[in-house]
């Protein structure tokens, strides 16, 4: 019986070893000059660099799952940020996931931090650095109330929509996804300073942390931008259409992936050697 169970168990590991993706495989950056490339949910960076570990200004939690390895502006924009946030005495900042050494897809968890242009950002500001052990196990606030349609008072932070603020005024940001309550907290709060707001949409999801994406870096010619997010402050129907009983499903079923950029396959040939 033993032997089944360990065999079995050798069995599961080696299923989910093989459910790797290749990009998960790439340990260390592709040399060359910075690249963004193909979209954020189908794409790969070369040149991508690591965030420094090290900051006053922001912590990086989880850092044994290697995913803080973006594009240079991602990391310009992520201290820009977080100095900031540091200046106007916020809190703590805390980094999440950004992209893999070379990008790519992940075998579950995101679709997009493909490129090197996003990141994901906690919606919590601790006054207190976090210990290497909080880093590594750390605790999501879920700010979203059970009924899905307005935050929990008692969990929000003015703090915290001031950071979103700051990350959507950014002019180098594209897109801000938030969940659909966040969204609508920010818009009750915003008062008569409303121009960023069009950046901050919501999405399934995001309780818990901000996803934030950065436009196509002026250099990378094969990176594939989203069209803008539509005008207005998108705090009217569009938000409303998120709290009605028939919104879009979060998921439309298990797709096969669409195939890579080329210039992506042509990095995975070049460095599994095939
Ligand atoms: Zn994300």
């Amino acid at each position: 019986m033993k032997k089944v169970i360990t065999g079995l168990l050798a069995l599961i590991v080696s299923f989910s070893a093989s459910a790797l993706t290749p990009w998960q495989k790439i340990n260390h950056p592709v040399a060359g000059s910075p690249q963004a490339i193909g979209g954020f949910a189908n794409g790969c960076i070369v040149g991508a660099q690591p965030l420094p570990l090290q900051s006053p200004d922001y912590q990086i939690m989880r850092t044994d799952q290697r995913r803080y390895f973006g594009h240079p502006d991602l990391l310009a924009f992520i201290k820009r940020l977080s100095s900031q946030a540091n200046q106007q005495n916020l809190g703590n900042v805390l980094i999440g996931d950004m992209g893999m050494a070379a990008g790519g897809r992940f075998s579950s968890g995101h679709a997009s931090h493909q490129s090197g242009l996003d990141v994901d950002i906690w919606l919590q500001l601790p006054t207190q650095r976090w210990s290497q052990q909080q880093l590594l196990k750390p605790q999501p606030i879920d700010l979203v109330n059970a009924d899905g349609k307005q935050v929990v008072t008692r969990l929000w932070q003015p703090q915290v929509g001031q950071l979103i603020k700051i990350a959507a005024e950014d002019s180098q940001v594209t897109r801000i996804f938030v969940n659909p309550a966040i969204k609508q907290q920010l818009c009750v709060t915003a008062g008569v300073d409303r121009g960023w707001l069009h950046k901050v949409r919501p999405w399934f999801g995001h309780r818990a942390h901000m996803h934030v994406r950065l436009r196509c870096p002026p250099g990378s010619l094969e990176c594939e931008d989203q069209a803008p997010p539509p005008p207005g402050d998108g705090c009217g129907a569009e938000l409303t259409s998120w709290f009605q009983p028939h919104q879009p499903s979060a998921k439309p079923g298990k797709s096969v992936p669409p195939p890579l950029h080329p210039s992506c396959q042509a990095l995975l040939d070049n460095h599994f050697g095939e």
